[in-house]
């Protein structure tokens, strides 16, 4: 049947300045590193993507590598994005990467203007895109000068191919480098994607009061630690779940006593604000307003469905933001 969007879709959803870009973002956007690739269903896959952009979300964010296998997450977004989305580009902020093992050779990896080009253009053509509005370089590459991979994301800019650039997991000294040198080839750094989460804060460390000094967006990574921010794993592994899946980037070993025991200590307190677990991290994130969006996964609708709902209760009191400082800190 064919898609026609919810007309409330713009009414909830809280939308964010990107740093001082004029650009602004969903407070939740989604993900396509897993869930999206030709091993997952294809329909529901399309029913999150429905039921995101009829919640608000406006922001969709792959690489070049995710799947499995590496690719197919773009295809099946351009798929899904060619069937259902056609009429609606111009409301969607579209990003994607390069900067990870992609093809063989000494050219489909790291930072080299070659790489990065030749990527995005392979991205183009799997997603059916003209153009995609954020692309990052995914990591630094210690082995390319910095000066090269950031002239790379000029020139995709300048070349039309997208909007605007950022950067993923460049550590604070790293990314003030790449911040400057893309300053005065006239590319403002828009962003940054780096892992923050309540179990994961390294971003507290220096690169958010950079970015903010900056004037650059800041959009957390796996804000639910994959799942383990979640109440999923209080009583065993789902046979469906992450932790459970084979070579999978969540190990079960990952869940030692001590992160249940901190999991369900947080989970108590989820519960005494009205919150799911979900929720609460992701409210947590949101309380700082240097994050401009908290970007999530989700294997199902439902699970959306639930990590959405963490916009009703954003806020938390002193003794909220201590109790949690105090399990953190155990
Ligand atoms: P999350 O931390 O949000 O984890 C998502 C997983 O948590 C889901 O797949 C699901 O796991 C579980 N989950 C989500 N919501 C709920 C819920 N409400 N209740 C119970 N379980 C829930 O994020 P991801 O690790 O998936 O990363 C999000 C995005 O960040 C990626 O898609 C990608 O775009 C980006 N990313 C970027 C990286 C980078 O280097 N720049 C690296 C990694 C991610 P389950 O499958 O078990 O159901």
């Amino acid at each position: 049947m064919h898609y026609l969007p919810n007309s409330d879709r713009y009414k909830s959803m809280p939308y964010r300045r990107t740093g001082r870009s004029g650009l602004k973002l969903p407070a939740i956007s989604l993900g396509l590193w897993q869930n999206f690739g030709d091993v997952n269903v294809l329909e529901n896959s399309r029913n999150i993507l429905h039921l995101a952009f009829d919640s608000g979300i406006t922001h969709f964010d792959l690489a070049n590598n995710y799947g499995p296998p590496p690719g197919s997450a773009e295809e099946n977004f351009g798929r899904i994005l060619h069937e259902d989305f056609r009429s609606y580009r111009d409301e969607l902020i579209i990003s994607s990467k390069a900067g990870y093992q992609m093809w063989d050779g000494p050219y489909g990896d790291g930072g080299s203007r070659k790489y990065l080009i030749s990527s995005l253009d392979q991205s183009l053509r799997r997603m059916r895109l003209e153009y995609v509005d954020i692309f990052y370089h995914h990591r630094p590459d210690a082995e390319t000068p910095i000066e090269e991979s950031m002239m790379a994301l000029n020139q995709i800019v300048r070349q039309g191919k997208a909007l605007y650039v950022g950067l993923s997991n460049y550590k604070p000294e790293e990314a003030a480098q790449a911040i400057t040198i893309l300053r005065e080839l006239g590319t403002p750094c828009l962003i940054h994607q780096p892992k923050y989460s309540m179990l994961e804060r390294w971003v507290e460390g220096g690169l958010l009061d950079l970015l903010e000094k900056e004037g650059i967006g800041c959009i957390p990574f796996s804000p639910l630690a994959q799942g383990l921010l979640t109440d999923k794993y209080l009583n065993g592994v789902p046979t469906d779940s992450r932790a459970a899946k084979s070579n999978s980037s969540l190990r079960e070993d990952q869940l030692t006593d001590e992160k249940l025991a901190t999991i369900r200590q947080l989970n108590d307190i989820a519960r005494q604000r009205g919150q799911t677990l979900a929720q609460m991290a992701l409210a947590w994130l949101l309380k700082d307003q240097r994050v401009t969006s908290v970007l999530i996964g989700a294997s199902k609708p439902e699970q959306l469905q639930d990590s959405l709902k963490c916009l009703d209760t954003i806020d938390f009191s002193n003794d909220e933001l201590s109790r949690i400082e105090t399990i953190l800190g155990q």
